[in-house]
């Protein structure tokens, strides 16, 4: 403010000198005059000079120190040279001049205090020195008046001082003012920008509305949730417009009480696109605390719906079947023994398991697994009725939940079965998978609940332990609970984890071979028979713990197990010994990916020749699948082992498939061989031998015991036998015994 128009006071003072030196010319000696105004004249030019290279400074040059020092020491030299003029130009007789003098110095004295008084004390270095002189002038007269008008103009002094310190105070509370006016000014027009981008940035609509329910502005996502333009929403009549109440409710309650709320499903009106909305509706208010409008924000709930409708279907569906998973199943079963019991009715649970499927994932893939999975499912779907629930529990595992049966054990029972008969049904229809058709059949068990306390995952259980049962029986049935069937699968458990530890320590199994004799009693071959030790049990019978490795796939194991024997045994024997020895294959490890290359392996890593390896399959084999299984088995011709339907007659097979088989042997199961007396057995014998004479077959009768048994055989035309007759199952070194004893007899004869 010192330098800001600083020429209009010096130009104007030097003007005012110039004057007093013209009025006073005619009195004061004019070498004086002079040299007092080319000094101010100088004095001036310097001033403006300065002001001239202030203004031209960037406003950090411009804060220095130095330019105030400078003004200041302006003032005081200006100040000093009109104070001068009352000492030097004083016209001591001539009273009209000494007025026109201290009207002067008054006078720019009073536009000093307007023009410095920015800083207080620059002002009074250019006052004290422009008005004491002229109080020392008088005061230096000495006379009565003189030191009177001495004292007024030092109190005109303390007065000018004074008003230049006071309007110092008011000019600097102004520019304080001024500064934070600006300061607020920009932190309000940032707040503003930030509003401005948070509003149109805003994942969530933003509306204003006025008092009367007018749209005022909005953001571009409340625009896209709208379905409309900015000029068509602009200005809208919401209470006139909008056809929802609870919407309506929500902005009249946001301009009478200050909040409004609103959830739900929205319908547009521009687009009668319905989706779920959540708006908070706030009045905002003026400085009297008056409500003059509102703003509503408006979040689209459809995502958040969405993904709690995710997080609900990942955690009580399965996502191959869409069926309920077993949390859900739990949760429900619960639900319905409460109801069971409050209504005195009966539930029941059927725990489906499909027959095979692992062979078939095995075989087929994941691919063809999940589609016959998913085909299961929507027959079960489709055959229950509406309060009926079928979930999918483990791989292809089901379990179905009928609720509201009798309390009557027996109708309960009567129509469960009935569900039951319906389900085996409905699974069995071949399933179309790869452009095969595969049969596939369920084992059902199914349990009762309702007035007894059993938990839902023990249901479960029950009704899983029902449903080995139906395995166990030859599958494809459908299985009551029996309280003692638990205990027998119990009994198969602990068979399973012993049998998987005899496994890892192979000195409990052992392979006994049974010889197999022609009409001249020479031995023709042998079959490999396992045996297993158990530790506690002593023997365990075949009959009871292959189908257990089975059903655990432990079968597979076993199975390798055997054939490295079998290969190894037949190194160390040599051929006229024993011609050939037969194994007997799991269908689960016929129809394992890798069984041919493991015979394959086996054969060639022990050097023997592969036709004295004859591999029996049983007729089980051929149901699941015969295309595939006729591949099986020329790949393995291939090879060049043997190959037995063993058991032969007991399957459910039609004779038909034979000749498409690259067989090479009949074996006749021991159950006909035993029952020879009755005529129907003696009959099938019969027919077995023609129609393996008719495909060249080679036929093997198992299970002799009697000279009779061995006769009719003889008589039909099987020379080929085993059986206790001959011998029974022995160890190797019983078997070694065996071929010794001969060759003593041989080279005795
Ligand atoms: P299989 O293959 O039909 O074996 C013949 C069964 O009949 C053997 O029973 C044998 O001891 C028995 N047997 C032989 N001659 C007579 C006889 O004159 N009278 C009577 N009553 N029985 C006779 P085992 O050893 O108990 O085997 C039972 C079944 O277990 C076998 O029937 C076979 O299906 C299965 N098995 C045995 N070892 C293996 C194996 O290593 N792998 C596979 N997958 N199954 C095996
Ligand atoms: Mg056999
Ligand atoms: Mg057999």
């Amino acid at each position: 403010m010192l330098y800001e128009g600083v020429w209009q006071p010096v130009v104007a003072s030097l003007l005012v000198a110039a004057l007093l030196v013209g009025v006073l010319w005619p009195v004061v000696a004019h070498a004086e005059l002079l040299a007092w105004f080319i000094a101010m004249l100088v004095v001036s030019l310097i001033r403006l000079d300065c002001g001239r290279r202030y203004r031209r400074l960037p406003p950090d040059e411009q804060a220095r120190p130095c330019w105030l020092r400078l003004a200041a020491v302006g003032a005081l030299v200006s100040g000093a040279l009109w104070g001068a003029a009352s000492l030097a130009l004083f016209p001591h007789q001539y009273l009209q001049y000494q007025l026109a003098l201290v009207l002067t110095i008054a006078g720019v004295g009073a536009a000093g205090v307007t023009t410095l008084a920015s800083v207080w004390w620059v002002a009074a270095l250019f006052l004290v020195p422009l008005i004491a002189p002229l109080a020392l002038q008088y005061a230096w007269v000495g006379s009565g008046p003189a030191w009177k008008l001495a004292t007024m103009v030092a109190l005109f002094l303390a007065f000018v001082l004074v008003a230049s310190y006071r309007l110092s105070r008011v000019l600097h509370e102004n520019i304080r003012l001024k500064v934070e006016m600006g300061a607020r000014e920009r932190d309000l027009r940032e707040s503003e920008s930030r509003y401005r981008a948070i509003f149109h940035a805003s994942p969530l609509g933003v509306f204003h509305f006025d008092r009367d329910g007018r749209l005022i502005d909005c953001n571009d996502k409340l625009l896209e949730f709208m379905g409309a333009t900015r000029e068509r929403v602009i200005g809208l009549d919401l209470f006139g417009t909008l056809e929802d109440a609870r919407f309506i409710r929500g902005i009249s309650q946001a301009l009478s009480v200050g909040q409004g709320y609103f959830e739900g499903d929205y319908t547009s009106v521009l687009t009668r696109v319905s989706r779920p909305l959540r708006v908070l509706f706030s009045g905002i208010r003026d400085s009297r605390g008056e409500i003059t409008g509102g703003v509503a924000v408006v979040e689209d709930l459809t995502e958040h719906r969405q993904a709690e409708a995710t997080i609900h279907r990942q955690a009580f569906y399965d996502p191959l079947t869409a069926l309920p998973n077993r949390r859900l199943l739990l949760d429900r079963i619960d639900q319905t023994r409460v109801r069971c019991r409050a209504r005195g009715e009966r539930g029941a649970l059927l725990f489906v398991d499909l027959d095979r499927f692992k062979k078939v994932n095995e075989s087929l893939g994941h691919a063809a697994g999940d589609q016959i999975l998913t085909v299961a499912a929507q027959r079960l779907v489709a055959l229950l009725r509406d309060d009926d629930l079928a979930a999918r529990v483990s791989g292809d595992e089901f379990v179905v939940m009928i609720p509201s049966l009798r309390h009557d054990d027996d109708q309960a029972g009567a129509a469960v079965r009935r569900v039951a008969e319906r389900i085996m049904q409905a699974l069995s229809v071949p399933y179309r998978i790869a452009e095969r058709s595969l049969k596939i059949t369920p084992s059902i068990g199914f349990v009762l609940f309702g007035d007894d306390e059993t938990s839902a995952v023990d249901l479960i259980k029950q009704a899983e332990t029902a449903m080995y049962q139906a395995k166990a029986e030859g599958r494809a049935r459908a299985c009551h609970y029996l309280p003692s069937m638990h205990v027998v699968a119990l009994q198969r458990l602990t068979l399973e984890q012993d049998l998987r530890q005899a496994l890892e320590n192979p000195g409990q199994l052992e392979l006994h071979y049974q010889p197999q004799v022609d009409s001249d009693g020479h031995i023709i071959g042998a079959e490999a028979l396992l045996r297993w030790h158990h530790p506690k049990r002593g023997m365990v019978s075949p009959a009871e713990f292959i189908p257990v490795a089975e059903e655990s796939g432990l079968i597979l194991e076993l199975g390798d197990w055997v054939l490295v024997r079998a290969c190894e045994t037949l190194q160390r024997l040599d051929a006229r010994c024993l011609p050939r020895l037969s194994i007997n294959i799991s269908p689960r490890q016929f129809g394992q990916a890798n069984f041919i290359e493991a015979v394959e392996s086996c054969v060639s890593r022990s050097g023997i020749d592969p036709a004295r390896l004859q591999l029996e399959i049983t007729e089980g084999v051929l149901i699941d699948d015969l295309f595939e299984t006729i591949e099986t088995m020329r790949i393995l011709k291939g090879i060049g082992v043997g190959l037995a339907i063993d058991d032969f007659g007991v399957g459910y097979s039609s004779l038909s498939y034979l000749k498409r088989l690259p067989l090479d042997e009949l074996k006749i199961d021991r159950s006909f061989i035993q029952e020879l007396d009755d005529s129907n057995d003696a009959a099938i014998v019969q027919a077995i031998i023609a129609v393996a004479g008719h495909l060249h077959l080679s036929v093997v009768a198992e299970g002799i015991e009697t000279a009779e048994q061995q006769a009719f055989l003889e008589t039909h035309g099987c020379h080929c036998f085993q059986g206790f007759r001959f011998f029974r199952p022995m160890p190797y070194a019983a078997l070694l015994e065996v071929f010794e004893e001969r060759r003593h007899a041989h080279s005795n004869r």
